[in-house]
């Protein structure tokens, strides 16, 4: 019975494969049909793969680069629930493909065939959250560049900012952005070749194929694709020798104009033990940053969600998770989530209470105190002795111009008030005065150890002065 079933499954799809040559000779041109999609055997196709042997590694490869975008169409109109498509290799169909014209051979940029490896598998289909899109990336000042870039690419794959290369801390989103290229794409294209892969699985496969002598294959296997988006760049430790695959497989990509996008969280000169030359590569297109979001952005993020999943819940609540959870949009979502796992655990409604709960277990009991803007001001003017009324003054006298700064950073990053409110609380001033302001500090404190150790000094004083 079993048998008889299999053998029927087997007919069929046999009947179906000889519906996709049909349908390639009539695209092809007879000698191509005859010398690339004739010698291929149907084996089988079980767990949504279809398996098809070719005479040999090099015919394969041959397939891959010049026909696949006319083979997957036409593949999956008659195999509509195949995901993969697997090719085999089977030698006795080698006599079949001997016709296969000199020219066309020597015309292939594709390594010559080796014989070692009996299959290779392909996935093109590496798959995307569906979550993970850019209509659910909530763009603000921290991520509008990276967001513009990214979304830029997934519409001209290739084209312009070749590589591009998002870094930023954990929990930002590079994650989300890559993947909402390959959503993009795939979504204009279904038959685009996108491959994602995080660069563990890229250098467990690349360690193993070294190993099992399967470079080629692997090299092989992400020269096709059209767009490489390649995750947590950071991680990369590869020794020299294995360093320069990695490089020839970027510069192979980069120069057919195949996309690639790296993420990473930190910037390329600060990678270590990476060559040089694989730096420099990284630093030949585009670099744009995802920073932590400020606190209008992250009520933004929260009330994305919440829209989104249809929730209900009130203002003063996302706006008390935003305050307090600053430098993650991970551990922003996640508030969020434990929260409402927990009102409904415990039937109970969401509540500022709940979110307090909350967010005192996720960060500890250390930080659960606001801090306010008169308690800033009061260490900042003691600590540079000046008075209250010249830091909000409109004197620019030098020293009163760095203590108002240092005051407009730490009111943005320990009270979490917005760009308004101290604005407001600083004589009326404008918000981008207040924006170059904090951003003026952030720089000094990263290029001045010495400032960086004062800021730190006037921080802990405040927090141990918090109200
Ligand atoms: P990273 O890769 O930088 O560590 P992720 O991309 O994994 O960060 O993002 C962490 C979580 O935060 C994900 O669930 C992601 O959807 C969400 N997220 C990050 N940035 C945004 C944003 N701008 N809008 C909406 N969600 C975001
Ligand atoms: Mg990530």
């Amino acid at each position: 019975m079993d048998n008889y079933r299999l053998e029927e499954s087997g007919a069929k799809g046999e009947f179906q494969w000889n519906a996709c040559l049909k349908d390639l000779e009539d695209t092809l041109n007879p000698q191509s049909f005859s010398s690339w999609f004739l010698p291929l055997q149907y084996c089988s196709d079980d767990n949504d793969v279809l398996t098809l042997a070719a005479p040999n590694k090099f015919h394969i490869e041959f397939i891959e680069y010049n026909y696949w975008k006319t083979l997957a169409p036409i593949i999956e109109k008659h195999f509509p629930s195949n995901r993969k498509v697997q090719f085999i290799i089977n030698r006795n169909l080698q006599e079949q493909a001997a016709k296969i014209d000199v020219e066309m051979l020597s015309n292939t940029p594709a390594p010559a065939p080796t014989q070692k490896k009996p299959k290779i598998e392909q996935d093109y289909y590496s798959t995307f959250n569906s979550r993970y899109t850019f209509d659910d990336f909530v763009e603000g000042p921290h991520n509008q560049f990276a967001k513009v870039a990214a979304s830029s690419v997934s519409e001209n794959p290739g084209t312009s900012y070749n590589p591009l290369f998002i870094y930023g801390g954990t929990g930002l989103g590079k994650t989300h952005l890559l993947q909402a290229i390959g959503n993009r794409v795939r979504e204009r294209d279904p038959y685009s070749r996108v491959m994602y892969v995080s660069i563990d699985t890229f250098m467990r496969d690349f360690i193993d194929a070294i190993k099992n002598n399967k470079k080629n294959d692997f090299s092989l296997l992400y020269r096709q694709a059209d767009i490489l988006l390649v995750d947590d760049v950071q991680f990369l430790r590869l020794r020299e020798g294995t360093q320069e695959q990695f490089f020839h497989i970027f510069n192979d990509l980069l120069q057919r104009d195949k996309q690639i996008v790296i993420t990473s969280d930190r910037p390329p000169k600060e990678l270590e033990g990476l060559e040089e030359r694989l730096v420099s590569r990284f630093l030949s297109g585009l670099m744009v940053d995802v920073q932590a979001p400020d606190l209008e952005s992250r009520i933004a993020i929260l009330q994305h969600k919440i829209m989104s999943e249809n929730l209900d819940i009130p203002y003063e609540i996302i706006e008390f998770i935003a305050q307090n959870i600053h430098s993650n949009i991970r551990e922003l979502e996640g508030a969020l989530t434990t929260m409402l796992a927990r009102s409904s655990l415990s039937h109970t409604d969401v509540s500022l209470g709940l979110a307090k709960s909350v967010l005192m277990d996720i960060k500890g009991v250390k930080r659960n105190r606001i801090i306010s803007i008169d308690t800033v001001q009061n260490v900042v003017t003691r600590y540079y002795k000046i008075s209250p009324n010249e830091i909000i003054g409109p004197g620019r006298r030098k020293e009163v111009a760095q203590a108002r700064q240092v005051m407009m950073y730490l009111c943005r990053n320990l009270c979490d008030a917005s760009l308004k409110t101290i604005g407001l609380r600083l004589g009326g001033r404008d918000h981008t005065t207040i924006i170059y302001g904090v951003r003026e500090i952030a720089r000094r404190s990263r290029e001045d150890s010495g400032f960086k150790k004062e800021l730190d000094l006037i921080t802990q004083q405040i927090e141990f002065e918090g109200d």
